[in-house]
């Protein structure tokens, strides 16, 4: 936080007794506080001991000249930013410019007028005044919006708790007997859970980037399989909506890679679920090319092709920014937080890449964006997968040590594991986590 005391401090340094006695009297009738110092080595000491709010520096100074006082001083971050004005009896041009070379403010020639140090120093001291303000309602804003950032990150997991209990009851109570019109009850508040989940993460995650809390992975895939299992989670809203979702990888692209698959599949379903939305007969596709080998890594291309209503020109400028949609009328129809976009150009950007679409309207979309990742060997995955499949004897009784400190989490997850067929979820968990450790 930077400092603005009431009362201005000024240091002015001039080898000549007489010049600093009439500047301190000039100086003092404006309600200055005032400190003099009669050489170099004497003004440097003073700089350091005080903080001054302005210096007024002679040239010519009997042992360290004027310039290499105010290089010292330019050169220390305790003294930096104090503004300095060169006294200088010369009026050569280039003693003029090489104070300002050094980061002098301003400079009064000698022999000065009374009026004119007076409006000189009122202006420095005033624009120094508003440049501190400025300084700390900057600093009070962003501590401000990273203090909220923070906070909105930390409570993500308050948040997703109990939206895991009512989403996990849901699944429950629609296994158990119900009438027809129950279960369409039922139905409406599954679909209502989780298109409120879907909103609370994009809100979540976007906070989370905004506060610099997303932490990515490097560990070893296999990129067909990841992209496969984007397509069986949305393979289902795309049947509902007659849509065809297929994926290419070109015959180049390295098998297995390092990288943070959990991050790669978020930018994918984003991007594949707005094409599903905004696509009402036709495909959608994902297509996965090389870019170029750069030492130990490769680049990636990536791109998801629909059919659908596709962006004008002019609602594209607006796409990629938080909360932004294409056309007010999207929100009414399609619903959606405008964050999605956003949040997929952060992450393709923290994984050096960058997010891009073509599109007409009317014509269908390509979204597309490239992005960096380590090469891994297929040795690796062999032997992570031989040692899944020790795990993963049919009709072995598996023992699940589940960590959840909430109760109805707990009651959620007894009632899921109760249920055979949903064993398997539960199984598939301890999948994932042993497949990121
Ligand atoms: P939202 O959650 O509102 O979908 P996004 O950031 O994902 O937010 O998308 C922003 C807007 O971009 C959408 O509201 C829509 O207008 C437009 N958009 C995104 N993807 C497509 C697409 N494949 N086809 C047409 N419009 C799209």
């Amino acid at each position: 936080m930077q400092e603005s005391s009431q009362v201005s401090k000024i240091l002015i340094v001039d080898d000549v007794q007489l010049n600093l006695d009439l500047m301190k009297d000039i100086l003092s009738d404006q309600e200055y506080q005032i400190a003099t110092a009669i050489n170099g080595k004497s003004a440097l000491a003073k700089a350091r001991a005080h903080k001054f709010d302005l210096i007024l520096l002679d040239v010519v100074l009997p042992d360290i000249d004027g310039f290499e006082v105010c290089s010292i001083l330019k050169s220390n971050p305790q003294t930096q930013d104090v503004p300095i004005i060169f006294l200088t009896a010369k009026k050569e041009k280039d003693s003029i410019v090489k104070g300002f070379q050094l980061g002098a403010v301003d400079y009064i020639p000698k022999p000065f007028s009374k009026e004119e140090l007076i409006a000189r120093v009122n202006l420095h001291l005033t624009l120094r005044k508003t440049q501190y303000e400025l300084i700390n309602s900057k600093e009070m804003a962003e501590a401000a919006a990273k203090a909220k950032a923070i906070f909105l990150a930390n409570i993500s997991h308050e948040i997703r708790t109990p939206m895991n209990g009512i989403i996990g009851m849901i699944d429950i109570l629609k296994r158990t007997d119900l009438t027809d019109e129950q279960h369409e009850f039922i139905d409406i508040i599954g679909i209502s859970g989780e298109n409120l989940l879907m909103i609370i993460n994009d809100v979540l995650d976007f906070s989370k980037i905004e506060a610099g809390q997303v932490t990515f992975e490097l560990i070893q895939f296999r990129l067909a399989d990841e992209i496969t299992e984007v397509t069986k989670i949305l393979r289902y809203k795309a049947t509902q909506k007659g849509l065809t979702l297929s994926f290419e990888i070109e015959h180049n692209v390295p098998e297995f890679l390092i990288g943070d698959p959990l991050r790669l599949k978020q930018v994918l379903i984003n991007l594949c679920n707005n094409a599903i939305k905004f696509t009402p007969e036709g495909f959608v596709r994902i297509q996965v090319s090389l870019v170029e080998f750069e030492g130990e890594k490769v680049r990636l291309f990536f791109e998801v092709q629909d059919t659908g209503i596709g962006i004008s020109a002019e609602n594209q400028l607006k796409l990629f920014k938080s909360f932004s949609q294409a056309d007010a009328s999207t929100t009414r129809k399609f619903g959606g937080t405008g964050l999605g976009l956003a949040i997929s150009k952060n992450l393709v950007q923290l994984m050096n890449g960058n997010i891009g679409i073509i599109s007409e309207e009317g014509k269908g979309a390509i979204f597309h964006f490239d992005c960096e990742f380590g090469l891994a060997s297929q040795a690796f995955l062999t032997f992570q997968s031989q040692e899944l499949e020790e795990l993963i004897i049919p009709n072995k009784k598996l023992k699940i040590l589940l960590a959840e400190d909430n109760v109805i989490n707990q009651k959620v997850a007894i009632l899921i594991s109760k249920n055979s067929d949903i064993q398997s979820l539960l199984f598939l968990m301890v999948f994932r986590l042993l497949r990121h450790f």
